[in-house]
């Protein structure tokens, strides 16, 4: 980490906040400062400037205007472009994960130029994907099953440079039997949930990779708890 104090940036609360992503937010907080690690959350307006010091950019879902509105702007501001060249970790879900990649599909299915930062191109699917998802992590990121959910009307395909960050277990994804995709410190994902709260192990992989070393333990039972009741539900229905 380029200073002592983690910098957490929220991308666009006015725009990509609609499914409750902000929540991801608290949660690296909260396991920051269980580790007595000094932290600083920036919340960035869509008429703001994203700042490029920041080690872990979040971005949420939200629905298509305010997805196109979100694109068109961060690619003008170019400062996440800067921060992914310094290394920094870019967590983004649903519209989020959409932008992120070269093209997604507008509200009348057009396709909508997006940042390419992630090599994934996404459309309008035949039907809109609704309910809860699971998902079999990339072994290399070492992290546990990941739930969540999912409300989209995207498609997604991955490109050479992006790798799947899920095999489907239950639900839709990506739409080709994998969910998200990741590619050096950057992670898209369909998961709502929010996620990082459903998902302690992936809250600390981001935080790992932004601090540079591994982290001690945090009593977890509360969550796995929560994990455990919706992964019987969902696997039992
Ligand atoms: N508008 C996008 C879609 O429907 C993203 C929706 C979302 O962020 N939940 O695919």
């Amino acid at each position: 980490m380029s200073s002592d104090r983690l910098k957490i940036v929220w991308i666009y609360p006015d725009l990509l906040s609609t499914y409750g992503d902000q929540g991801n937010t608290i949660i690296l907080e909260r396991r920051t400062a269980l580790r007595g690690i000094p932290y600083e959350t920036v919340q960035v307006r869509s008429d703001e400037p994203v700042p490029v010091d920041g080690h872990i950019y979040l971005l949420g879902g939200g629905e298509d205007r305010p997805q196109i509105l979100a694109a068109q702007r961060l690619r003008n501001d170019g400062g996440l472009y800067r921060a992914a060249e310094r290394g920094a970790v870019i967590f983004a879900v649903c519209a989020g994960y959409q932008l992120l990649g070269t093209q997604f599909g507008g509200e009348e299915g057009q396709p909508v130029q997006g940042l390419g930062l992630l090599d994934i191109s996404s459309g309008r699917g035949e039907q809109r994907a609704v309910g809860e998802i699971v998902g079999d992590v990339a072994p290399e990121l070492n992290v546990p099953r990941i739930t969540g959910f999912e409300n989209h009307q995207g498609v997604t395909r991955l490109g050479p440079n992006a790798r799947p960050l899920a095999r489907v277990v239950h639900g839709v994804g990506n739409g080709d039997g994998y969910e998200g995709a990741y590619a050096g410190r950057i992670i898209g994902t369909y998961m709502h949930g929010p996620a990082l709260v459903r998902n302690p192990g992936l809250a600390d992989l981001l935080l790992r990779w932004a601090i540079g070393r591994d982290l001690p333990p945090i009593d977890d039972s509360w969550a796995g708890r929560l994990r455990e009741e919706r992964l019987n539900a969902v696997l039992s229905s």
